[in-house]
This record gives structure tokens, sequence and C-alpha cells, in this order.
């Protein structure tokens, strides 16, 4: 595996490759998550590119890009062992210059649920993905449904955009106990991880009763709600695969989302039903 800080090593790198490209852009500390999504890529394609960047655009003030969790060591280990071929970890000054070129996420989208409580987090977030992509030329880019709005909306920038790259939708992975994996949950303490299980508890329990035939997102979200009492919680939303909202669930094109405080920690969560 290679390590690259550069764009020009980067862009020559990239210059000399003819065959397929998969890309996987996370923001580092790298658990069962990122690896299902490089371990997907390495399956579907010649060569695989993951870069580590903590990007500043997508955080509002008084987030926690400052002490988000860092590991470079362990997730170049973790790349090398996935048979990573280019690791690119540039700095912000790499991927950054001054007054820029700016990216808009679409309103609807982009400014309900999580852009309601973060506005402007899709749109830099976009932006780095537009210049990840542009740097990468990817055939198929990795993301996971775990962050179902940002997935979302990553498809319809690459449709407007007309930028031929597959978005290859990845599964959530979960600790055995339901908890989603996250590269927030070091900051739970014991008890706020227990506490943090009411949400995939609520979510089964959501699959559960759609089962018994219960389509109704009111009653579904009341049901949610009694299992996450103990909890802060955001929002508890219901979604179609377009990210329009919706008061009856469709099979096999609706997901339901929750975002929840625990402690100082904010945790998404949702399910694809
Ligand atoms: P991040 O490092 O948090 O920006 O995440 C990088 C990629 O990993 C994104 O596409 C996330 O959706 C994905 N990801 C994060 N957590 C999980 C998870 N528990 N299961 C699957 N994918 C995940």
């Amino acid at each position: 595996m290679k390590i690259i800080q550069t764009i020009e090593e980067l862009q020559e790198i990239r210059k000399s490759i003819s065959s397929s490209v998969g890309f996987v852009p996370t923001m580092g500390a790298l658990h069962d998550g990122h690896i299902s999504l490089i371990k997907q890529a390495r399956s579907e394609n010649d060569i695989v590119i993951v870069s580590i960047f903590v990007n500043p655009t997508q955080f509002l003030k008084g987030e926690d890009l400052d002490k988000y969790p860092k590991k470079i060591e362990a997730d170049s280990k973790i790349c090398e062992l996935c048979k990573v071929n280019y690791l690119f970890l540039p700095q912000i000054s790499t991927m950054y210059g001054e007054d820029e070129v700016l990216v808009k996420a679409p309103n609807i989208k982009s400014y309900t649920l999580e852009g309601e409580r973060r506005p402007g987090h899709f749109d830099g977030v976009l932006q780095v993905v537009l210049k990840l992509f542009g740097l990468t030329k990817p055939n198929r880019a990795y993301f996971g449904k775990k962050d179902a709005q940002q997935l979302a909306l990553i498809k319809q920038m690459v449709e407007n955009l007309f930028l031929g790259i597959d978005i290859i939708e990845c599964e959530i992975k979960r600790e055995s106990d339901g908890l989603a994996l996250s590269s927030r949950n070091v900051y739970l303490t014991a008890e706020q991880r227990s506490d943090a299980l009411a949400i995939s508890k609520s979510l089964h329990a959501a699959a559960a009763i759609i089962g018994k035939k219960e389509f109704d997102c009111h009653v579904i979200k009341e049901h949610m709600q009694t299992i996450m009492s103990q909890l802060d919680v955001e929002y508890i939303a219901f979604v179609n695969r377009q990210f329009e909202e919706i008061q009856t669930i469709e099979l096999k094109n609706s997901i339901i989302l929750v975002a929840v405080k625990v402690g100082n920690t904010r945790l998404i969560d949702n399910i694809w039903i």
C-alpha cells in the first residue's frame, strides 16, 4: 500500500491506472463499518483508494472538529491488511484554497433532518466528496447506508453533475448488541452506551410491527418513542428512498431515521424497510 499526501502524486498515479478504481472516502478512526466498505470495494475493483480526511467544511462551529478521533497509524495498518492500494491522507491546506467555488446542496433534501440540525453540513460534505471524486476519478464509490441522507445527496450530485460514478450503497454494520458502529461511539461512557441501545431496539421494533402489517408512520413513531423514552430524541423520521417524507410505510421503499443526543454525543441510525 502506498500512502499519498499530495494532489500532484495522486493525479500522477491516477493517470497511470487504466483498470477499475473503487474509492472509499472516510474521516478515519476506522471501524468494522468502514472495513466492510473497503472489503466490498476490494472485491469489485482492480484498484482500491481510501481517503482519510476530517473535512472542516462539514463541521459547524462548536461541533467536534478539533476533538474528532484520530488514529492514523492504526487506520493505515487496517487499510494495509485490507489490501488497499492507495491511502490518500491530505492536509486541510492541500484540499482547500481561499475564496473557492462552493457546492450548494439542494434545499429540500439538505435542510431537513440532519441538515436542519446542522445547516450547511451537507454543502461541506458534497464539496469535499466532489473534490475527492475529481482527484480519484473512481468507477465506483462506496458509502454506508448509516448516513442515509448523505448517501441520497451524493447520489443526486452524481446524477445532477453527470459524474458517471457508480455509488454503491453498503449495509449498516452493528455491534452484536445492535449499536450501529460509529467513530463517535468512543465518546460514550459505559452507561451512555447502554442507554444508546434503545436506538437500534426502537428501529428493530419498528421493523417487527411493520412485519405485522402496521404501516401507519404515526403509530410506529409512538411505539419507537416509548422505547426511547429515556433518551433525548432529536427526530424520528419516515422518508421514501428519494428522501421525501411519508405518512405510510411503502415496503422496499422506506427508511426510518433516528437522531438522538446521548450526553454530548449525537448519534444517528436508521433502518431500510
Ligand atoms: P465517516 O468516516 O464517518 O465519514 O464514514 C465513512 C463512510 O463509512 C461513510 O460512507 C459512512 O456512511 C460509512 N459508515 C460509517 N459507519 C458505518 C456503519 N456502521 N456501517 C456501514 N457504513 C458505515
